[in-house]
């Protein structure tokens, strides 16, 4: 006998990348190698202890307006969450079923479908990871969830694919932008928002702007979607804490476009490296590469990199076996990797 409900017992649940302790070299969960914009710690010292007596505003309505100036977009179409990842929540309890996205992509669209208990329909990515535009719209999704960069692939949807995506889909179901890697990217989705009432764009302040420990994100959408999200958030989702620090981090935009002008010089001198060494690297939009080593054995090459303290993502699914996700770290982080690189192609 079991306490739970079935759908409970039959999944497997979200394994998160490790997070080593120690001196080891992290290139695992697509972290920022730099750190956030000053003025985050400085927020963070002028927190008084009345503001923590207080529950904070339930509503983000200072965050959200900020945030919706700097996107271009009215404040009733912008939504603030406990990461990125409590906006998935939401719309995954408030959408039916089948829950849709290509695959490979972010396994957490898959864990809150199985949560509450609805069908997940993956559909195959294409050739170099393209985006299954057809399988995804006769799939029918009442939401379907595309992250844009990928992850783990690193690849974006052309704006031309989200529109068939959107407009298919019109009438039946939502499309869910997920653009966490966009600060990565050479273009966003705000314009396919603006043609389409079924969209959602989620952004988040974990990978651009340094703030993964600090839980940040935002879900951008028409009015009607974002008051039924809203029924299914948690009353005080957002602590004060975190307001006021993410409003520092908006404050200062200049510094997360500097740090991630740096992480793509480094991304494309890292690919064009591993590829010297005989690696296959797919073109990447985001703060990492997917890339398989010479031999193919994506596995022993994920060991061998661990043995020299180098941590980064092997996925054991079928037909990603060849495949590491490697996030893109530092000058001196990319350097060791592509040491042992280097050491094993004997270049
Ligand atoms: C990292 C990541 C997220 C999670 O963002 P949080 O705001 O940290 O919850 C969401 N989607 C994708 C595709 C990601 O890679």
């Amino acid at each position: 006998m079991s306490y739970f409900k079935e759908n409970i017992d039959r999944m497997d649940g979200y394994v998160p990348g490790s997070q080593p302790i120690g001196d080891v070299i992290k290139l695992n969960t697509n972290e920022n190698p730099y750190p956030p914009a000053p003025g985050v710690l400085e927020a963070f010292s002028r927190v008084t202890a009345e503001s923590l007596q207080r529950y904070p505003d339930p509503c983000c309505t200072e965050l959200s307006a900020k945030y919706a100036e700097i996107v271009g977009v009215d404040p009733e179409r912008v939504m603030v969450g406990n990461g990125s990842d409590n906006l998935i929540v939401m719309i995954s309890r408030i959408c039916g079923s089948p829950v849709v996205a290509p695959s490979p992509t972010f396994p957490y669209y898959q864990t809150q479908a199985e949560i509450e208990g609805v069908d997940y329909i993956e559909i195959p990515m294409g050739e170099r990871f393209s985006v299954p535009v057809d399988g995804l719209i006769n799939a029918g999704g009442a939401v379907t969830f595309l992250a844009c960069p990928n992850s783990p692939t690193g690849t974006s949807a052309t704006e031309e694919e989200l529109d068939t995506l959107a407009s298919g889909l019109a009438g039946k179901g939502l499309l869910v932008i997920d653009e966490a890697y966009v600060d990565f990217a050479e273009r966003d989705s705000l314009g396919v928002l603006d043609r389409h009432d079924n969209v959602i764009i989620l952004r988040t302040l974990s990978k651009g702007f340094s703030l993964a420990g600090l839980r940040l994100g935002f879900a951008v959408a028409a009015p009607e979607i974002l008051k039924a999200m809203d029924k299914a958030r948690e009353i005080y989702n957002v602590g004060s804490i975190q307001q006021k620090l993410a409003m520092a981090a908006l404050d200062d935009l200049e510094h997360k476009d500097e740090n991630a002008r740096r992480v793509i010089a480094s991304r494309e001198s890292l690919a064009a490296s591993l590829r010297k060494c005989g690696w296959d690297v797919i073109d990447s939009d985001a703060n990492f590469v997917f890339a398989s080593p010479p031999d193919g054995n994506g596995s022993a090459m994920h060991e061998q990199l661990k043995e020299k303290g180098i941590y980064v993502r092997y996925f054991n699914h079928p037909g990603l076996e060849s495949f590491l996700r490697i996030t893109v770290g530092t000058e001196d982080q990319n350097r060791a990797l592509l040491d042992v690189a280097e050491m094993v192609s004997g270049t």
